[in-house]
């Protein structure tokens, strides 16, 4: 499904992925459960990220007979925004185990809510860079890391952007700073809480993935 607001922004509306995204956002959810939920929506999620990946066709042998067959040509790589993209990451690594890595170590800078930028590593020759990022919020961090590929020389057709869950606040960031870039998520949700959550949202996706989340305070 499209949005006519953010035409870059494709929302995959499936049963599975509506029902474990139900799971992920529940509150309840502990993050041994968590990991494997997003892990098995990521891998849903893959299908269409990849759907546009080149191929080249081969000849190979059958027990039958010679035939020709389509394969993935050229290098893709799998970058995570650290460190709530590495559970989505490692679910594409299932699909594409042939895929470099790539990382993008960010936090928030909690007075600005901007990115800071603290670690990264990339391949030399990235290929098709298929960026993750469970939570698109304001923006900040996505936008911050395509910059990053960029100046390492990856172009912009190459990029594609997977996130779960979207603020209409960061799509609308990311598509003005890159409208070419498309952006994948399961779901597009209502707004930012002062705090720059997205409401509803989930939490914090890499608190919720690691286990790492503060206690409610007390009432
Ligand atoms: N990052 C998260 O993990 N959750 C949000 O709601 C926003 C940013």
């Amino acid at each position: 499904m499209t949005d006519e607001r953010f035409p870059s922004l494709t929302l995959l509306e499936h049963p599975l992925i509506e029902h474990k995204l139900g799971l992920i956002r529940d509150r309840t959810t502990r993050p041994a459960l968590f990991r494997q939920l997003l892990r098995e929506v990521a891998l849903l999620m893959g299908y269409a990220l990849t759907r546009d990946l080149a191929l080249e066709t081969r000849q190979v042998e059958t027990p039958m007979a010679p035939t020709r067959v389509r394969c993935l040509v050229g290098p893709v790589t799998l970058v995570s925004i650290l460190r709530a993209g590495l559970g989505m990451a490692e679910a594409l690594r299932e699909l594409l185990p042939g895929a470099q890595e790539g990382h993008i170590g960010l936090y928030r800078d909690q007075e600005s809510h901007e990115p800071r930028e603290y670690y990264v590593k990339l391949p030399d020759e990235p290929g098709r860079v298929l960026l993750v990022d469970p939570m698109l919020a304001t923006g900040g961090s996505a936008v911050h890391a395509v910059r990053v590929l960029l100046a390492r020389g990856v172009a912009a057709e190459e990029i594609r952007f997977l996130c779960l869950i979207a603020a209409p606040e960061g799509v609308e960031r990311f598509a003005e700073a890159f409208p070419g870039i498309p952006i994948l998520a399961a779901a597009l949700d209502s707004h930012l809480d002062e705090r720059a959550y997205i409401v509803p949202g989930l939490g914090d996706a890499g608190d919720r993935q690691f286990g790492t989340e503060q206690p409610d305070p007390p009432a």
